[in-house]
């Protein structure tokens, strides 16, 4: 049985009054039956530990350094999230890959650091519209996921997977449950030929997962749950996602 999760990506966004609107509103509602978890903007990680303390959801935060410490003025280093109550990082999403230029290497860096730390990796892989267009989706999350597999070798057991294409995050327009089973399909026989135990590594679906279309994603048989973004800012639609994916 492979782990079930929804994670939500606040990105920038967030107030003191707002988050805790959200997050009492989350600690208030019943535990679905998956792991449940926020990824907050580092200002808010203290405030978020507070709200979250005892309540069984799992703090996160979106972004970490590929280094320890030292001189990388603006960084934050992974130690420093776990010091703060974080159980799971996002790296490589694709709005630091694009907007920030962060490669395989760095995510793959960045997601051992994150391990290195007692972290949670949540490893985004993607392709773009015009890649997909190429039929190049495969090729493309492929690679970016051999790069996490190399560095990490049998550690990567340890991190969870979201597949994210990059023409779905934000726009309204979701992948298709076929669609979206077909890449975690592949990405698992690739990662059994890393020779790790493919079979419990939880996979994750994002972009633009809402209540209407979670439950046809999740019954799907090798998603594992999502990594959600504008609706994990709404209690109730975020709730509703968690909902589903408990039900599978
Ligand atoms: C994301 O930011 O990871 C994401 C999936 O966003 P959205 O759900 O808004 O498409």
């Amino acid at each position: 049985m492979r782990r079930t999760m929804v994670a939500g990506n606040w990105k920038m966004h967030g107030s003191l009054q707002a988050n805790r609107e959200l997050l009492d509103a989350l600690v208030a509602a019943p535990r679905p039956a998956c792991e449940l978890a926020v990824c907050v903007p580092f200002p808010y990680l203290a405030q978020a530990q507070a709200l979250l303390d005892g309540s069984g959801i799992a703090l996160g935060a979106q972004d970490c350094s590929m280094h320890e410490q030292g001189a990388y003025t603006g960084e934050v280093a992974a130690g420093m999230l776990r010091e703060f109550g974080c159980g799971h990082v996002i790296v490589g999403h694709s709005e630091r890959r694009g907007l920030h230029g962060e490669n395989d290497a760095v995510v793959a860096a960045k997601a051992q650091r994150a391990l290195a730390c007692g972290l949670t990796p949540i490893v985004c892989v993607g392709e773009t519209l015009e890649q997909r267009e190429q039929a190049q989706t495969e090729a493309v999350v492929g690679l970016q996921l051999d790069a996490v597999l190399h560095l990490l070798g049998a550690q990567a057991e340890g991190i969870v997977l979201a597949y994210e294409p990059v023409w779905a995050i934000g726009t309204g327009r979701s992948a298709s449950a076929a669609q979206a089973q077909q890449v975690h399909a592949f990405l698992r026989e690739r990662a059994r030929h890393h020779k790790i135990d493919a079979d419990a590594l939880p996979m994750l679906y994002g972009g633009s997962v809402k209540p209407d279309n979670a439950r046809e994603l999740f019954a799907q048989p090798d998603i594992d749950g999502g990594l959600i973004g504008g609706a994990s800012l709404k209690a109730a639609d975020f709730l509703a996602i968690a909902a589903a994916a408990g039900s599978h």
